[in-house]
């Protein structure tokens, strides 16, 4: 008899799962508690496969004998509780695709940087002319990449949500960009729960598998002190070349495993320190492969930065708009000012999962000219940089924003949207706030023309 899969969450990945599991002979079904997007429902119509959605039925779920649940149910749920406690297994849609592929499978995880890390070690693979799939929160589910396509290369871009399901899942190439707080909601406000799921990523490597990490990053280099290390480990710094490691000197990634190369980023259209990471990693995982440093640099040079990460929108008067709406924490607000050598106006605010502003105030001090506050409630921004910037005002929307921001920049300035917070209180996901802001400027920008 079929074993019976139950799925829960019907978006992207738990499709792809319920797709592929059919294909594995499984008896699925796929419960969501919210409403289906037609995409998937037409998808799960097409394919024959049993679904419900608008609740979970307990009796239809708890005869699984496997369950795949999407990352964006927390494993405290009481319907997840249940089942483990019947020795149900719960896995994520990741740990279920790489049960059925032979493929190697390149891992990437970190608080940022893990979808722009992913897109450069794929295209950079991609470009040299590897069969090399994408997935993890990018593009088609693994699962579905899995049951439909014959990668022979696999890089995944892994939220902790997706490395807490993790249990026989062995990644032949990890990434570990950095760990700072963000999520901790999810964690019990427990940041050592946090570094523990982030450190899932190494959990099944072997004696073959490769793992890179950031070794100026404390709380990574912290908690390798007290874990053993796989035995192919590799640090990457942007302090100096490492031996045996990966490091940045004079604008030059230095690489030493194996045999040494030197990579120049000065034509690279990534700016900043954190992607000076980004680039470090992609370019370690492209070497151990054995990709060639000129096959390196000619995908470098064509890579495109992503949309609503430090993206430029224009120039106008003078005056340079960027897109930095995916920065939902403090980190990634701290290299993305960091990166700007103009005076700024920021906008900031939105929904403030407990941020804490002090690693930002030299760098708000010395370059932050005027401030626009995008949120309900900006009272803390308020609090914490009313008295240090020059300039700050609130806006409720994004051509409120625009048009604030626009009036207090001067020629030279940058317009910087990030926003160290989720956007749910005024939006609906930060690409729908990055886009509202892009759209006022382009309105901006037909004004002048
Ligand atoms: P993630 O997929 O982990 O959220 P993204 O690549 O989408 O990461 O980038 C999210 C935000 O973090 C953007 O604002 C980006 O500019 C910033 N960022 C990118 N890489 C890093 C890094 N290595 N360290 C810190 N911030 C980063």
């Amino acid at each position: 008899m079929s074993k019976r899969l139950v799925i829960l969450g019907a978006g992207e990945s738990g499709v792809g799962a319920a797709i592929l599991g059919k294909q594995e002979q499984f008896d699925v079904f796929v419960s969501d508690r919210g409403r289906i997007a037609t995409k998937y429902k037409d998808l799960l119509l097409e394919e024959n496969i049993a679904f419900e959605e608008g609740c979970h039925s307990e009796e239809k779920i708890l005869t699984a004998d496997l369950v795949v649940k999407s990352p964006g149910i927390p494993d405290r749920t009481p319907l997840v509780e249940k089942l483990r406690n019947q020795d149900v297994s719960v896995i994520s849609e990741i740990e279920f695709g790489s049960w059925f592929t032979q493929a190697k499978l390149i891992g990437i995880t970190g608080s940022n940087g893990k979808t722009t890390t992913t897109s450069l070690v794929y295209h950079i693979l991609k470009s040299a002319g590897y069969n090399v799939g994408i997935a993890g929160n990018i593009g088609d589910s693994f699962a579905l990449q899995v049951a439909k396509s014959d990668y022979e290369y696999y890089v995944l871009e892994l939220s902790s949500f997706q490395l807490d399901g993790i249990v026989d899942l062995k990644l032949d190439i990890s990434i570990l960009l950095n760990i700072t707080t963000d999520h901790l909601d999810r964690y019990n406000n427990n940041l050592s729960e946090y570094i523990d799921a982030k450190f899932q990523l190494i959990k099944n490597v072997d004696q073959y598998s490769v793992f890179f990490y950031n070794s100026d990053d404390h709380n990574i280099v912290t908690k390798l002190h007290k874990t053993e290390r796989p035995h192919l480990s590799y640090a990457f710094s942007i302090n100096g070349a490492l031996e045996n490691g990966i490091g940045l000197e004079s604008n030059e990634i230095i690489i030493d495993i194996n045999k040494a190369m030197r990579i120049s980023v000065d034509r690279i259209p990534l700016k900043g320190k954190h992607n000076a990471y980004n680039i470090m990693a992609s370019v370690s995982v492209a070497s151990v492969l054995g990709v060639d440093k000129h096959d390196i640099m000619v995908a470098l040079a064509s890579f495109q930065p992503i949309e609503h990460r430090m993206e430029q929108v224009v120039v106008l008067n003078g005056v340079e708009y960027i897109n930095d709406s995916k920065a939902t924490n403090v980190d990634s607000v701290f290299y993305a000012l960091e990166s700007i050598t103009n005076k700024i106006i920021w906008i900031a605010g939105g929904v403030d999962k407990g941020n804490d502003y002090s690693q930002l105030l030299p760098l708000v001090k010395s370059k932050v000219h005027g401030m626009v506050c995008l949120g309900k409630d900006n009272s803390k921004l308020h609090e914490v940089f009313g008295d240090i910037v020059h300039q700050i005002t609130d806006a409720r929307s994004a051509y409120e924003a625009v048009q604030k921001s626009s009036a207090m920049a001067e020629e030279g300035f940058t317009v910087l949207l990030s926003p160290a917070c989720a956007s749910f209180d005024l939006f609906e996901n930060y690409e729908d706030r990055g886009k509202k802001f892009k759209h006022e400027i382009y309105k901006l920008n037909a004004k002048f023309k």
